[in-house]
């Protein structure tokens, strides 16, 4: 028999362990500052009624045979969702190869062992990833074989984006040398580039020959607007970068469990994009063989319904309007306190989170003594935030500043 207690445990997930402990917590005045699935004014996970519409509308069909996706997935929504992240020109003149894929994440996962075996210039490749980042982004990237560096983003002095940092880090590294960026609402700082910063971060990936991983859970969540928002692809499309995205549409849809996600690969012609594509064909059948098809036929139903499309647009505006509403009201609980800190870069940063800047001491307070759970990096899920629990967390926050 093999020894399996000789096994050692990995290091557990940070935020799933702290989710854990807060699901146990009796205390009445508990809150959750750390969702990762948004929630309404009411702290309920959101069923967005055009997404609810599609799904009544896809059960009820009498001949619905929860039948295999071809290995691609499903291809007429992969070509809506390609719409959506890289726009309609590029999707009809860009040669764009795009594989169905597990959420987000395994769009991450499968753009990474994609460029593990494709993307030869030579030598070793790293893949920078911003510091700090979503947490698991280091794990995908080191999964599929890569080393991982970082690369800086953000000033904790300023608690904003730390512009100059991030170009000299894409400036100096070395040619070939993929960097993951967060397309819009950056997680966990809430902190993007502008778009005249976006223009002048593809010229230096154009000039210096580095490829762009472009990693979009949020849009929409930034500004309420998903053509605003996609400004980075647009940006990178137009210098002509090498780039893959990855797209989920876990937030943006609120398919979190159905795991829906593309990966797109713009090609230089269609020659290349079919080569791509079956590529990407291959790699998914040995892993998975193919996609879940529940998520993909939910969504190809609003993205093709002119009606339920709009609607659903505007429910990502109204999303994006409750979390930048509920910045606001932090805020201003603060500011009614009279803490003594600054605290106006809640609402300059944008999407679902914060990087509030309390300190990890003052983050374990918050959760150990206050029921108010966020993890040590000081980051605030604002979706967790409603009227009713605003004055608290604000309370509790400026107790900790003290
Ligand atoms: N990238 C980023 C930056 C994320 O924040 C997330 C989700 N937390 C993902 C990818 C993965 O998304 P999914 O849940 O669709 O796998």
């Amino acid at each position: 028999r093999l020894d399996y207690e000789v096994l050692p445990l990995p290091k557990p997930d940070t935020m799933f362990e702290l989710l854990a402990r807060f699901d146990k917590d009796t205390d009445p005045r508990k809150v959750n500052l750390a969702p990762g699935a948004y929630r309404d004014d009411n702290g309920l996970i959101w069923l967005l009624p055009s997404v609810k519409a599609a799904t009544a509308a896809i059960i009820s069909l009498p001949t619905y045979e929860h039948q295999y996706l071809g290995i691609q997935g499903h291809v007429p929504f992969l070509r809506q969702a390609a719409r959506l992240i890289l726009g309609d020109v590029a999707v009809e003149t860009g040669h764009i190869a795009s594989l169905q894929t597990s959420g987000g994440t395994g769009a991450c996962h499968t753009g990474a062992v994609f460029l593990k075996k494709f993307h030869d210039v030579g030598g070793d490749v790293d893949v920078f990833i911003s510091n700090p980042s979503w947490e698991n982004h280091h794990a995908v990237f080191q999964h599929a074989d890569f080393v991982t560096r970082s690369y800086r983003c953000y000033n904790a002095k300023t608690r904003s984006l730390d512009f100059a940092g991030m170009k000299a880090d894409v400036d100096t590294a070395r040619r070939g040398s993929i960097f993951v960026l967060h397309v819009c609402a950056h997680n966990p700082t809430g902190c993007d580039p502008t778009d005249e910063q976006w223009d002048e971060l593809s010229r230096i990936f154009k000039r210096k020959g580095l490829y762009a991983f472009l990693d979009c859970a949020y849009q929409g969540f930034a500004t309420g607007d998903l053509v605003r928002d996609k400004y980075a692809v647009e940006a990178f499309l137009r210098e002509g970068v090498d780039m893959v995205v990855a797209q989920s549409f876990s937030k943006i849809a609120g398919l979190y469990g159905e795991r829906l996600g593309a990966l797109h690969i713009p090609c230089r012609s269609e020659f290349a994009k079919v080569r791509v594509v079956e590529q990407l064909k291959a790699i998914n059948r040995r892993e998975v063989s193919v996609a879940p098809r529940f998520g993909a036929d939910i969504m190809y139903h609003v993205l093709s319904d002119e009606a339920l499309k709009s609607q659903w647009i505007s429910e990502v505006k109204i999303m994006s309007d409750r979390l930048s509403d509920m910045r606001r009201r932090l805020v201003a609980e603060l500011q009614r306190l009279n803490t003594s800190c600054n605290w106006e870069h809640i609402t300059k940063q944008r999407g679902m989170f914060s990087y509030t800047g309390l300190t990890a001491e003052q983050s374990r307070y918050m959760t150990d003594e206050c029921h108010a759970y966020m993890p040590p990096s000081g980051r605030l899920s604002v979706t967790g935030l409603t009227t009713s629990n605003v004055e608290y967390v604000a309370r509790c926050m400026d107790h900790v500043v003290r």
